[in-house]
């Protein structure tokens, strides 16, 4: 029986992976769940779940019948959580650099952390890979392409990679042109074609910077330099991500786009679990296509790249800067094509920093986060 504490139980995949834990009651509990504000979301699976824990940012008053449990509120309530819940595994899919500190925490503190909040590696980055290497911890990928490279890389036993190709849906707007991208509506943005996510990933999705932060993420996850990670646009999100050897050879994960594939592997890993995936049924498939990302109509998967590459503060930076103009975006006051541009705007205006511990990461999103609001003029 492992305990999961599931950071961010009550989104996309904190849903999903309650979902799996509830098909295998005799093998997964959560233990620990925590959410930011939807309080009545967190009481419903509270109530089905029965975990020892629970966080809440945007505190409200208990009902009775949940008082026995041990709450907890506040910005770092699920830090305060993670640290205090005694979970063996701790499933992250807090959204935002939001999930940082929690992630760092789980390290310390739980055997595996599983891992679906990119935010967190985009920012912490080395300091979050050094911390799982120097505490034995497993780091799981949950993000689906970082899930199939790991998949693929068990066959590599030890023999060099020549590159990592990871796929990309290509998003909500992925045939538009240029004038019509800049002016898309907010629900044009979250009508993904293959995936059902939270807003934030699915906006990230239709500017490519979500595939620019997973360009970040891979080589963070897999200690790869940024030449060897290549992306492909495959409309159909059935190849999850490749792996080529140096005679050539590419290995590729493929399966029914449903999260809880990454998200059920990273649970039972070294094992699978049966959670009712749907097969692939091939030959109903009918063809898989490929095209090249175009960079000119959807310019931050180059602002991932050139950040990573610069390195130091950059992908921070980067972060912080989207991060805010995505929220401004989903809010109604900034136009879709003010989240490269701002993004733009704050990589131009900054200066390099290097990132020696947590507090420099934090020190760089605030100043990125100012930039950012006052290019977009709050
Ligand atoms: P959602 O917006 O659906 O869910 C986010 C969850 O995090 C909610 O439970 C939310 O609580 C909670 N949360 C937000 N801020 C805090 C905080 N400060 N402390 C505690 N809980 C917090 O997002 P997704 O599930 O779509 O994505 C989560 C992460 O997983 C993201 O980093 C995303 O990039 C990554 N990911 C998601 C995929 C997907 O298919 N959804 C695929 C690959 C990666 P509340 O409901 O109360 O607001
Ligand atoms: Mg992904």
């Amino acid at each position: 029986m492992r305990k999961i504490a599931v950071l961010g139980a009550t989104g996309s995949i904190g849903t999903q992976t309650l979902d799996i834990i509830g098909q295998y009651p005799d093998r997964f509990r959560a233990c620990a769940l925590a959410a930011h504000s939807d309080a009545e979301g967190l009481f419903r699976l509270a109530r089905s779940f029965r975990p020892d824990c629970c966080a809440l940012v945007n505190g409200v008053p208990v009902p009775d019948d949940l008082k026995h449990i041990s709450w907890f509120f506040g910005p770092d309530s699920a830090r305060r959580m993670t640290a205090a819940c005694g979970a063996d595994d701790a499933l992250c899919a807090v959204v935002g650099i939001a999930g940082l500190d929690a992630v760092m925490t789980a390290l310390e503190t739980c055997e595996r952390v599983l891992l679906a909040n990119k935010e967190a590696l985009v920012t912490g980055g080395g300091l979050v890979t050094e911390k799982a290497r120097r505490l034995g911890r497993e780091l799981l990928p949950v993000d689906s392409e970082h899930s199939a490279i790991f998949q693929c890389l068990k066959a590599a036993q030890g023999n060099p990679v020549r590159r990592v190709i990871l796929t990309c849906s290509g998003g909500a707007l992925r045939s538009w042109d240029k004038n019509a991208i800049e002016n898309a509506r907010v629900e044009d943005v979250l009508k993904h074609p293959t995936w059902r996510m939270g807003s934030k990933i699915t906006v990230d999705c239709a500017s490519l910077m979500n595939k620019g932060l997973e360009v970040i993420e891979a080589h963070y996850l897999f200690d790869m330099p940024p030449e060897k990670i290549d992306v492909v646009v495959h409309p159909q999100s059935v190849i999850h991500s490749m792996v080529e050897f140096e005679d050539g050879a590419v290995l590729a994960q493929l399966g029914t786009p449903d999260m809880r594939g990454p998200i059920s592997y990273a649970m039972g890993h070294p094992g699978r679990i049966d959670y009712g995936a749907k097969r692939l049924d091939f030959a109903s498939l009918g063809a898989l296509s490929f095209e090249k990302p175009d960079e000119e109509r959807f310019p931050c998967l180059a602002y991932a790249r050139e950040a990573l590459t610069l390195g130091g503060a950059w992908p921070v930076i980067l972060n912080g800067a989207n991060e805010e103009a995505v929220a401004a975006f989903l809010r109604g006051e900034a136009r879709f094509g003010q989240i490269a541009s701002t993004v733009r705007r704050v990589l131009d205006e900054s200066a390099f920093e290097p990132v020696r511990d947590v507090s420099d990461v934090y020190r760089a999103d605030a100043l990125a986060r100012e930039k950012a609001r006052a290019v977009l003029g709050r």
